[in-house]
């Protein structure tokens, strides 16, 4: 596969790029504008966009569009709605999905309102665990349906394996947790599929049983397989920190100027912000608004809103109180778990069963993935009732951790 622009796509790019600050915003080209009413360039969900101006190769780019959409011509006629500072991340919808983003845990609800809410919340929550049944009182359905199979592991690190934590350079994991992953590890091919950078995910786990993808999978060094070094060419060899041979696939290369270029205007734009936390996440840039006082989350949104209207090859995602701006690539989660599964042999098999472990939106596209053709299953971390991809469900990581510990304890009797 080629993830690099060609000459002339670079040119298509440059192009696209002196047009853009020649004419201003007045008259740029708008991949929102294209789609709808909307005036920030800026999304939840990925604009159309052209694989040829882009210069990505078109497996990175599903957002397919007329091709006339990114003619240079259009790009000089496209008006560009003017509106009101606030509008532009009102209308955009970010600040409901920052007010959605982390809702509060149902306890806390139990504890302030009357025995009425707490019924009606009890009521609604067993209601969502209907459909979202836990994944350890299931247990037994899950490892029937493994029986003669190969489990592959893939975990997110972030709320699943460690808690939400205020300071995001303090989610550590615990010992326990630790020492539970590297015996999983031990019987299952396992991978961490997260979206901090790969240094700093590693940095946490410390295993080295382990395989790693950052930056929501566009950072990941998986075991060495020449087929798949053939068909990436963003896929080289490298050596891990124990001198290991791995190849390391970088599908977002191409766009890491531009993410240095933006986490410095990002950490400029919000520094006077209290609270405000700009993390390096290579690949991507994440601001966390957790410590945040609520009546300014209006103005993170329109700082960051302000800096990405310069970029309209960067996207935005909302996570857990962090607002999560990357290349606008055809590359996720879901697609990394594919890559993984491919690097370890483990692709098109039926005696292969996947099961991915997360707690966030990002994890959405890989329990898509590995739940495609009822393959495997993505169990959702969660202690509040929400719409997911994923099949089964736990509380939160010591829950996770104990679905872990069972995986092992049942592989080790299987054994027997
Ligand atoms: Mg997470």
């Amino acid at each position: 596969m080629d993830c690099l622009p060609s000459s002339s796509d670079k040119k298509a790019l440059k192009s696209w790029f002196f047009i853009d600050k020649r004419v201003g915003c007045a008259t740029r080209l708008d991949p929102m504008d294209l789609k709808s009413s909307h005036t920030s360039p800026v999304l939840t969900d990925p604009p159309p966009m052209n694989k040829a101006i882009l210069g990505v190769h078109s497996s990175l780019l599903p957002y397919s569009s007329p091709r006339a959409a990114f003619s240079p011509c259009l790009l000089l006629t496209i008006p560009r709605k003017k509106t009101g500072i606030l509008d532009d991340v009102r209308s955009s919808g970010w600040l409901d999905a920052m007010k959605s983003s982390s809702p509060p845990p149902m306890k806390i609800t139990k504890a302030v309102n009357n025995e009425y809410a707490s019924y009606d919340a009890d009521v609604v929550y067993n209601a969502w665990k209907v459909k979202y049944p836990s994944a350890i009182a299931s247990f037994e359905e899950i490892t029937n349906h493994a029986k003669g199979k190969r489990i592959a592991l893939f975990l997110d690190y972030d709320g699943t394996l460690s808690p939400i934590v205020d300071n995001p350079d303090c989610a550590f994991m615990s010992d326990a947790m630790r020492a539970v992953v590297k015996m999983v590890a031990k019987y299952f091919p396992t991978a961490i599929i997260s979206g901090r950078s790969r240094d700093k995910v590693y940095e946490f786990v410390g295993l080295t049983e382990l395989y790693y993808a950052g930056s929501h999978g566009m950072d990941i060094m998986g075991p060495v397989r020449q087929s798949i070094s053939d068909d990436h060419t963003n896929c080289v060899r490298s050596v891990d920190e124990q001198g290991k041979e791995v190849n390391l696939f970088q599908p977002a290369g191409e766009f890491l100027p531009m993410i240095n270029e933006v986490l410095r205007s990002l950490v400029e734009r919000t520094k006077d912000i209290i609270g405000v936390n700009v993390e390096n996440n290579k690949f991507c840039v994440s601001v966390h608004y957790r410590n945040v006082d609520e009546k300014h989350w209006t103005t993170v949104a329109q700082r960051v809103h302000d800096v990405l209207k310069d970029y309209p090859c960067l996207q935005l995602t909302h996570g857990r109180k962090v607002l999560e701006v990357r290349p606008m690539i055809n590359w996720d989660k879901g697609k990394a778990v594919t890559f993984l599964l491919e690097s370890l042999g483990l692709s098109n098999c039926d005696d292969v069963l996947p099961i991915y472990v997360g707690d966030d939106q990002t994890d959405e596209d890989a329990f898509k993935v590995v739940t495609e053709g009822h393959r495997g299953y993505g169990i959702l971390v969660s202690s509040v009732p929400k719409k997911s991809n994923a099949v089964y469900s736990v509380k939160d990581p010591s829950e996770v951790m104990e679905f872990l510990k069972s995986l092992v304890t049942w592989k080790k009797s299987s054994a027997l």
